[in-house]
């Protein structure tokens, strides 16, 4: 690893250096009706847009490379033949600029399915493969259990990664092109003095962490308590609004739905992310409902982030970001649902 120092009025002219890239990256949008500041992830043209003190967005930068609603493909009828057109959706390269570890950790954890397993997925592979990544470390929210997740700092998946020392960042490189793109900005190489900085300012870090999950034996604890009453007292608050699914950095699961043109001329094929909370979620064919009751979706997307994908991938799929928690009207949140989980009682 490559370490080096920037002065902070040179994260300008590395701005400048990608913008001829799409560059997206932490913005505010107002406040809410606590007063609380909004951050959103957009496509940012000046520099001094950028929020870089950003706390956590609503949203995850999702939607840049896993849309909401994407076209996968269409069809055209000409005379006696017919066309597919199939697009990838990238337009050019895409730069994000200032993502915390736990939403790179997210990036990673998705990588694993969507591009390393045995059905990857082209339309997310092209733009992840069309990615540079600028990390920046943070201070956690009183939300935030990352640190219980392994997820409060990012050891890979960045090109460059920033951490704030006060009047200067510390630079990790990862990547040949972070490399040659801090050729033409004045960086120079780290003294004791920053390295001690550094420490200082990751303790302190670590100190503000105050929300927590315990993760020892989860899945076997999850595996006893398939049938606990916890899970109803949770499926009765659940509005099966899928509000968790929508801002968790992570969820992935979608729907694909076709169509066709009243003349019967054409059609689209179009992926739209979906929820397993809700209600439809598990609706086959015929009309049958294999989880009709909120308790057992609900109960799902946990199996799902703190069992199966363990199984699966030897790591949980929850980076601990406390977005879902924080957007649930119910105020269901994954600290109170597993620490429940683990007392089998509420
Ligand atoms: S857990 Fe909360 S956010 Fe998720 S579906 Fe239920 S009510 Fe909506
Ligand atoms: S499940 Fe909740 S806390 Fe975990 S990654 Fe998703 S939104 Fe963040």
């Amino acid at each position: 690893m490559l370490f080096r120092i920037l002065d902070k009025t040179e994260l300008a002219r590395l701005f400048e250096e990608l913008a001829g890239n799409r560059i997206i990256g932490p913005v505010s949008r107002g406040s809410d009706r606590q007063g609380a500041p909004i951050y959103s992830f957009e496509v940012v043209y000046d520099f001094a847009e950028l929020r870089l003190d950003y706390t956590t967005t609503r949203m995850p930068a999702k939607r840049f490379f896993l849309p909401y609603r994407e076209t996968l493909c269409s069809f055209a009828v000409h005379g006696r033949a017919w066309g597919k057109i199939v697009d990838f959706n990238i337009y050019q390269p895409q730069i994000l600029f200032g993502l915390h570890p736990c939403d790179i950790n997210a990036l990673n954890k998705l990588d694993k399915v969507l591009m390393q397993s045995v059905y990857p997925t082209p339309y997310y592979s092209s733009k992840r493969r069309n990615m540079f990544i600028i990390g920046l470390d943070c201070m956690p929210q009183p939300f935030c259990f990352c640190r219980s997740m392994g997820t409060d700092t990012a050891l890979h998946g960045f090109d460059m990664f920033l951490t704030d020392l006060g009047d200067r960042y510390f630079v990790e490189i990862q990547s040949a092109a972070a490399f040659n793109y801090l050729k033409n900005i004045t960086a120079r190489e780290p003294t004791e003095a920053d390295h001690v900085r550094y420490r200082e300012v990751a303790a302190e870090k670590n100190s503000k962490f105050t929300a927590q999950v315990d993760t020892t034996d989860l899945t076997k604890i999850l595996d006893m308590e398939f049938q606990s009453e916890v899970w109803q007292h949770w499926g009765g608050r659940c509005l099966s609004c899928g509000t968790c699914a929508n801002v968790c950095p992570t969820c992935y699961c979608y729907g694909v739905e076709e169509t066709v043109d009243l003349d019967l001329r054409g059609a689209v094929k179009t992926k739209h992310l979906y929820s397993c909370n809700v209600v439809d979620f598990a609706e086959v064919a015929g009309g049958h409902n294999f989880r009709p009751d909120s308790h057992s979706r609900l109960k799902y997307r946990y199996y799902h982030k703190h069992r199966g994908f363990v199984e699966a991938f030897e790591e949980s799929l929850c980076v601990g970001c406390g977005r879902c928690g924080e957007a649930c009207l119910a105020r269901i949140n994954v600290p109170e649902v597993i620490a429940s989980v683990r007392k089998g009682e509420v």
